[in-house]
């Protein structure tokens, strides 16, 4: 499975009922750092989806009775396969979302190793019998059936997994839609779980497209549970879909983080933080930083320092020593753009990147998808670039004076993700964190998060929470039961 000796364009199959199956039709998958096409990636079309989904209600029965510890087992295997096969995952990851290498071996690839250990682990612990009322009451949980997994592009081979190892764990089975534009580390995954013996049909992967493949299995009536981590608009119809058939839904979506920096944070560890949390991964992550705000009294020291060490950051080749890679797609790159131009109209200041700075780079790389990290002041509240996800290299900052004030302004857009806050009066940082309408608040910190800890969005970032015990009551039904003593 090394890169280096598999065929160009690499060809990525379906994974149905334990079989790798080509598929009639293929989409065109682009390496983001040239523009080149480096894969094939099945179309998959209802019929194929249909048959995804039969071998999946079919191993259900048998999948389900298992033990915890007999699927854990399994689960831990796959596990340690994945940390076996880093280098592997990782260099696949680079090459086909534009991540560097050195990101998705530190994050990525190790992320879905611990996704599959840790849901392993706690499914092992699951007690809960509560006697009461001259009657024991207790509670059982049971798999809810056949889960559709739909990721997206951005964190491929993590968020994926992050669906997949509790749905197993708690003894469902799955189809899975990864996003069509990074669907190579899931086929990989699919001959790493195969070989870690899971039984045929538990996990089935059908590729292709939202609109043909991913509609037809949220639609599908053997499908009981939809995870979906992905944009607002199609999580809206997601919901849709899945409120008509009473289907379980869980709705990851997109954000518009706020970073707020108070006078008395340490800037020599808050400008390089700030850095990560705005710009890692080419800012193609759900929970990066896209306004900051920063209290008046230090807004010129810490604008002139943010922008000093962004430009100094290096933008390149993927697969070289680079703090960014290209953005993942053509159509994305235009998106970001648009977004820079549209600030320009509104009179804001571009201080570097985007249409300021240059960015040459070498032969193959002159078609890539690259831009470089672009910081943004001098925007009203209410701009396009202020209030809506560009989900890019793109930061918009803005001096505050006062704690209410910057609490308003924080909440004052649809979306409710997460923050972070910066500074180090403590009952200040708590006081501001408990009234922001987010999910999840880090202090002096970013992306920083244990897996036993709920994990999602409020507003129109998504509806209800993942994690080691959230996760298990979405892919679990509870029935209470009472049981008196004749
Ligand atoms: P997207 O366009 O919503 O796509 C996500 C997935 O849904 C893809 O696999 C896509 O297929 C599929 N899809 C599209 N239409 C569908 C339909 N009608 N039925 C079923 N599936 C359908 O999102 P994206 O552009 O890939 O990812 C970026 C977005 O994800 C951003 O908004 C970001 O904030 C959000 N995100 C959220 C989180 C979180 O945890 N809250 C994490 C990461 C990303 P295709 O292959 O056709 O696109
Ligand atoms: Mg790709």
């Amino acid at each position: 499975m090394s890169l280096s000796d598999t065929p160009n364009p690499l060809v990525v199959e379906n994974f149905v009922g334990g079989s790798f199956v080509k598929s009639s039709k293929y989409l065109d998958s682009f390496d983001p750092s040239t523009g080149e096409v480096w894969a094939k990636i099945p179309d998959s079309d209802p019929t194929e989806v249909d048959d995804a989904v039969q071998h999946a209600r079919n191993a259900f029965p048998m999948w389900s009775k298992t033990t915890a510890a007999e699927r854990a087992k399994i689960l831990i295997k796959i596990a340690d396969s994945i940390e076996e096969n880093l280098d592997k995952l990782a260099q696949a990851e680079s090459k086909d979302q534009g991540k560097p290498v050195s990101l998705a071996k530190r994050m990525d690839i190790p992320r879905a190793a611990l996704n599959f250990r840790a849901f392993a682990e706690s499914i092992c612990h699951q007690v809960n019998i509560i006697p009461e009322m001259g009657c024991m009451n207790y509670t059982v949980r049971n798999p809810v059936g056949v889960a559709a997994l739909i990721s997206p592009w951005n964190l491929p081979l993590y968020l994926l997994t992050f669906k997949i190892a509790p749905a197993l764990a708690s003894g469902n089975c799955v189809v899975c839609k990864p996003s069509e534009i990074t669907s190579v580390t899931a086929w990989m995954l699919c001959k790493l779980i195969k070989d870690a013996g899971l039984p045929n049909g538990v996990l089935n992967m059908v590729f292709g497209t939202g609109s043909e493949a991913g509609e037809a299995l949220i639609n599908h009536q053997g499908v009981n549970v939809i995870s979906f981590t992905g944009s607002t608009n199609v999580g809206r119809h997601i919901g849709q879909v899945a409120a008509k058939s009473i289907k379980k839904v869980s709705l990851e979506l997109g954000g518009k983080n706020a970073g707020i920096v108070f006078e008395d944070a340490d800037l020599s560890k808050v400008v390089p933080a700030t850095i990560h949390s705005c710009f890692l991964n080419q800012g193609e992550i759900c929970l990066c930083t896209s306004r900051v705000f920063v209290q008046r009294t230090i807004f010129d020291e810490f604008v002139q320092r943010l922008v000093k060490e962004t430009k100094n950051l290096k933008v390149g080749p993927p697969i070289e020593d680079v703090f960014m890679g290209p953005l993942v797609s053509q159509v994305h790159l235009q998106k970001v753009r648009s977004y820079v131009e549209i600030a320009r109209k509104d009179g804001a200041r571009i201080l570097c990147g985007e249409s300021v700075d240059e960015l040459s780079l070498p032969a193959p790389y002159q078609k890539g998808y690259f831009i470089r990290p672009t910081i943004i002041t001098d925007l009203s509240d209410s701009s396009a670039c202020m209030q809506e996800e560009i989900f890019g290299p793109v930061v918009c900052l803005s001096p505050f004076d006062s704690e209410e004030e910057v609490i308003e302004r924080v909440n004052n857009v649809k979306y409710g993700l997460c923050s972070a806050i910066w500074g180090q009066k403590g009952d200040r940082l708590l006081r501001v964190a408990h009234q922001l309408h987010v999910g999840t608040v880090w202090i002096n910190c970013w992306l920083v998060r244990s897996l036993d800890m709920p994990f999602g969005g409020m507003k129109e970032s998504g509806i209800g929470r993942e994690g080691t015990s959230h996760s298990l009551e979405l892919y679990t039904e509870e029935t209470t039961i009472c049981y008196k003593f004749q």
